[in-house]
């Protein structure tokens, strides 16, 4: 017998990748590639590295060291991770370019909203989206730079952009000032190609870098780094240290700045990114007279709250040594 009208059987679609980076694109991500989770060897040398010391005093980063070896040991049924990248770069000329040696310096990715908060929201509608997408349930997890996983080693076998000697995820048409994001899945989904090395014989940003934290092509001495004394090191700055961040008060882009892929990097219009007018080519001397309310108030929200106030006092202090 045949019932009329006929049933109709709907068998839902499984999510693709090709879905995905549309509806990555839809929610304001400039790039979207999907890797596989599986052993890459560049996974490996993060054990090297800490034990040379590069790491300094960010502990986190040796207590978290067995997670980021492998996404496997953050999401066991992973299969793929969806990588993000996302332009803050913005229409203010590079540090550079200005000769003022008062001018405070201040990292770009830095000057507008908290990135955590506004890629973190950004991927979680990308995964909310993936959920009600998928005829069936799975596994995942999203991260925003501070999840344990080397984001760099799966944005390159994502097809996002390849590791810079400067240690920069370089996108060779968004160039290098691109925040990632992450979200490890238990889905298998079909994966991008790998990102070719395209830094060639060019050594500017190791020529260019202040305090030869480079110490060889992708490999960073963090303790040497003018980012990692400004934000991540707490306490006093040793007389040397205040020395070598010279004007910089939040993180540094020199090696960044000098590097081809950058020179015509496109631009975002996003207002989250735009520089705070607290920030925006700013010079030292009034950034030091701010009042810890005004300080506190352009702080909130922001991506500079990881120095909190009084980091960020310490690092003006020492700046202004340098005049
Ligand atoms: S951020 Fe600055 S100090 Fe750190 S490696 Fe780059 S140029 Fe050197
Ligand atoms: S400056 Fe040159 S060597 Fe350094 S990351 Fe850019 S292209 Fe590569």
């Amino acid at each position: 017998m045949v019932s009329w009208p006929p049933v109709c059987i709907s068998v839902p679609s499984v999510v693709t990748s090709a879905q995905i980076k549309k509806r990555a694109r839809e929610l304001g991500f400039d790039a979207c590639g999907i890797a596989p989770a599986a052993a890459h060897p560049e996974l490996s040398f993060f054990r090297e590295w800490l034990d040379r010391g590069y790491a300094g005093e960010m502990a986190y980063l040796h207590r978290s060291a067995d997670r980021r070896a492998d996404v496997r040991h953050v999401v066991a049924s992973a299969r793929t991770v969806i990588v993000t990248a996302t332009v803050y770069n913005t229409d203010r000329p590079y540090s550079t370019e200005c000769k003022d040696a008062n001018r405070a310096r201040i990292a770009r990715y830095a000057w507008g909203d908290d990135y955590h908060d506004v890629i973190g929201a950004r991927l979680e509608a990308l995964l909310a989206w993936m959920r009600a997408s998928s005829p069936e349930p799975f596994d995942a997890r999203a991260y925003v730079d501070t999840g344990p996983i080397q984001e760099r080693v799966y944005a390159q076998y994502a097809g996002v952009g390849w590791i810079g000697k400067n240690t920069c995820v370089i996108n060779p048409a968004l160039g290098s000032w691109i925040f990632l994001g992450e979200i490890i899945c238990s889905l298998a989904l079909d994966v991008d190609a790998p990102s070719l090395d395209q830094c060639g014989t060019c050594a500017l940003c190791l020529d260019a870098c202040p305090t030869h934290a480079i110490v060889a092509p992708g490999v960073l001495d963090s303790t040497r780094c003018i980012s990692y004394l400004t934000i991540e090191l707490r306490g006093d700055l040793k007389k040397e240290d205040r020395a070598a961040i010279g004007s910089h008060v939040y993180g540094c882009d020199i090696c960044q700045e000098v590097c081809p892929w950058n020179a015509v990097a496109p631009r975002s219009d996003d207002p989250a990114w735009q520089p705070r007018p607290a920030w925006d080519r700013v010079d030292l001397l009034t950034l030091s007279r701010r009042s810890d309310a005004e300080l506190g108030a352009a702080l909130d929200g922001s991506a500079m709250q990881r120095t909190k106030l009084q980091g960020l006092r310490r690092n003006v202090a020492a700046a202004l040594e340098s005049l």
